[in-house]
């Protein structure tokens, strides 16, 4: 397919009703000063822990490039999971449906590091949003690279066009520090042959992964060829329109792990989450959203993030349903 021409980028300075989706956003941003319970932020990650759930910032991003948000949409914030998404649109790019021979892609129903469905399927991974998932998905991605981490941020660079996109490697080394429950999915799956780099190597390049900072900004922009069949920000095709609906059921069936279901109900989106506070969502031809708030629900989703991708199918009738 020939590349479409270059896409113009826009950034708008503030939410004041700009765009197609400002007039929503600015209420949800209003609304959501008197949400009550905020949950809590990550603590099995030191340096999350003391992230103040109050904050609360979520972006807009339309297929041409336009973006536009409320709160604290341009912060950057430790994105976790939610690069989970782009690891596997890279191997998807990279080597086709080669993949799912080492993954699945069924809900889990399980906790996002839960190790006790991998005996029992064998090392294969239920899909590639749960940490074990990822793990096999970054493995992959080392090998066909050998720098799976560096081509995840640099995808996240090009795609929303912000060069400070990087790696903490404070959260990666605090993460690595509480990081025994991730070693134990990456040898268990080796000893089954599922993982074929050295684990030492593949923990340190998923923790550099998961460290990356982005904005609400960043992040809905990054996302955008989800929403326009796997186009990229310059014109040049990711993934195939197949490839693209594959991802987003894939993250509406398993993007917001054993509350993928009640994400569903509520959001009726393809979303992705990460206990940052981030989450992803993606309305197929319409917008890419990215809303941030650090309080966790007890399945690792941002309780405010929830509400306000709530708030917003709601208010807009927007959904895949
Ligand atoms: N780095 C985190 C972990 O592996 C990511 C988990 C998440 O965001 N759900 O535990």
């Amino acid at each position: 397919m020939p590349d479409s021409p270059h896409r113009v980028r826009r950034v708008l300075a503030t939410a004041a009703a700009p765009g197609r989706f400002g007039a929503v956003l600015d209420r949800i941003g209003t609304e959501v000063a008197a949400l009550g319970e905020r949950g809590r932020p990550a603590d099995y990650i030191p340096l999350l822990a003391g992230a103040d759930p109050r904050r609360f910032g979520m972006a807009v991003a339309e297929p041409d490039g336009t973006v536009y948000g409320v709160g604290d949409w341009r912060e950057p914030f430790s994105t976790q999971s939610i690069t989970k998404v782009f690891a596997l649109a890279l191997v998807l790019a990279l080597e086709g449906a080669e993949i799912w021979r080492r993954v699945g892609r069924e809900p889990s129903g399980n906790p996002f590091n839960s190790l006790v469905q991998l005996e029992y399927e064998n090392g294969v991974p239920r899909n590639p949003f749960i940490n074990a998932g990822a793990l096999v998905v970054t493995d992959r991605l080392q090998t066909l690279t050998g720098h799976a981490a560096g081509r995840v941020r640099d995808l996240l660079r090009e795609e929303s066009g912000n060069s400070d996109v990087d790696f903490v490697p404070e959260v990666a080394a605090s993460e690595a520090t509480h990081g025994d429950r991730n070693a134990a999915l990456a040898h268990f799956m080796a000893s089954y042959g599922n993982i074929t780099n050295p684990v030492p190597h593949l923990l340190a390049a998923y923790f550099s992964q998961c460290s990356i900072a982005a904005s609400c900004a960043d992040l809905a922009l990054a996302a955008g060829f989800l929403a326009r069949r796997g186009v990229r920000a310059n014109g040049s095709v990711l993934l195939t329109r197949s490839q693209t609906k594959q991802v987003n059921a894939v993250m509406l069936t398993c993007g917001t792990y054993d509350a993928a279901g009640e994400f569903a109900h509520r959001v009726g989106l393809p979303g992705k989450s990460g206990v940052g506070g981030g989450i992803v969502a993606v309305v197929p031809g319409v917008c890419t959203l990215c809303v941030w708030s650090p309080g966790l629900d007890r399945h690792g989703n941002s309780v405010a993030g929830v509400w306000a991708l709530d708030r917003f199918t709601t208010l807009t009738g927007l959904s895949v349903f």
